[in-house]
C-alpha cells in the first residue's frame, strides 16, 4: 500500500474558503469540510459560519467537497447540556441540508466532528484507562495536538457522551467513511465506534494562526518548521500499513500555512484520496 491520507478541514467557512478549495481541486485533493453555522469568535480567532458566507459552501459542494457539521456556534460540547448540544447539531444539519438543495446535489452522508474535538467530556477525547496498551499511542495523539488538560471528566460528563453517541446513530450520523484505517488503536478503541469524526494525525496548523502569537509559547510547535518536522517524525502517518485520516483548518490569514502543510505531505510520498461514503 501507499502512503494514504484522507483530509478534513475544519472551521469552514472563511473568506479564504474558496481560494482553498481551488487550490485543492487544482491538485486533485479531496476533502470533508466541517463547517460552522453562525460567527464565531475565540481567542482571536474570527469565523465567519454558513449563516455569513453559504455561496463558498455551495461552490465547494459543486467542486466536489463533502460537506460535514462543526456545530452552529464552535461552543464546547462538555459546557452545554445535552439539549443544547442536539440543537447546535440540528440547526447546522438544516443548514447543510439547505447548501446542498442550493447546490444542486444530492447530499452523500451525515458527517459531524466537534469543535476542539469535544466529544461532551472536555480534553478527555476517549477514555484513556480503558484503552489498555494503546493508551500511550492515543494520548500522543491528542496531548500535544490540541493543546488539552488531560484531566478525568465528572461522571455526568461521561453520561452525556454516552447519549451524544446514541443521538448520533439514531440519526444517522457516520464516521465510518475512511477505508484502510487499521491502525491497532483506532481499530480496537472506542475510535472505531465513535459516530463522530475524529482523526489520526493533526497538522496543528492553527498554532501558526498569526492572529494567535500571544499564546504561541505555551504551545508545543513554534514555526512553519516544527510543524514540517512534526509531518516528518510523526511515528504513523508514513504507515504503508494503514491510511490516515488528517486535521487541517479553514481560518482567516491561514491559507498559506496550511497549504504549505499539506504540500509538505505530498512531497514526503503520501496520497490524499477520496473518502467512501
Ligand atoms: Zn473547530
Amino acid at each position: 500500500m501507499a502512503k494514504i491520507s484522507y483530509l478534513t478541514i475544519d472551521d469552514s467557512p472563511t473568506h479564504h474558503t474558496d481560494q482553498l478549495t481551488d487550490w485543492l481541486s487544482a491538485r486533485g485533493i479531496p476533502a470533508v469540510l466541517f463547517c460552522i453555522g453562525s460567527t464565531y469568535q475565540d481567542l482571536h480567532l474570527t469565523c465567519d459560519g454558513m449563516t455569513q458566507l453559504p455561496d463558498p459552501i455551495i461552490r465547494a459542494i459543486q467542486k466536489g467537497f463533502m460537506i460535514g457539521n462543526h456545530t452552529w456556534s464552535h461552543r464546547r460540547a462538555s459546557t452545554l447540556s445535552y439539549d443544547q448540544i442536539i440543537e447546535e447539531i440540528e440547526r447546522t444539519e438544516l443548514m447543510i441540508d439547505n447548501l446542498y438543495r442550493r447546490a444542486g446535489r444530492a447530499r452523500p452522508a451525515k458527517l459531524l466532528r466537534f469543535p476542539h474535538i469535544d466529544r461532551g467530556t472536555g480534553g478527555w477525547i476517549v477514555d484513556y484507562p480503558s484503552l489498555g496498551i494503546h493508551e500511550p499511542a492515543i494520548r500522543e495523539l491528542f496531548g500535544n495536538g490540541l493543546n488539552i488538560k488531560l484531566s478525568p471528566p465528572p461522571a455526568e460528563w461521561v453520561d452525556k457522551k454516552n447519549r451524544i453517541q446514541e443521538y448520533l446513530t439514531r440519526a444517522g450520523f457516520t464516521a465510518n467513511i475512511y477505508p484502510g484505517v487499521t491502525f491497532d488503536w483506532f481499530t480496537q478503541t472506542e475510535m472505531a465506534l465513535a459516530r463522530d469524526h475524529l482523526y489520526t494525525f493533526s497538522t496543528s496548523d492553527w498554532m501558526m494562526n498569526p492572529d494567535f502569537t500571544s499564546y504561541n509559547s505555551e504551545w508545543a510547535y513554534h514555526s512553519l518548521s516544527d510543524l514540517k518536522q512534526k509531518i516528518d517524525h510523526d511515528p504513523w502517518l508514513h504507515s504503508e500499513q494503514s491510511a490516515n485520516i488528517v486535521l487541517a483548518h479553514d481560518h482567516n490569514n491561514m491559507f498559506d500555512v496550511t497549504t504549505s502543510l499539506i504540500e509538505h505531505m505530498i512531497k514526503t510520498g503520501i496520497s490524499f484520496r477520496e473518502v467512501k461514503v
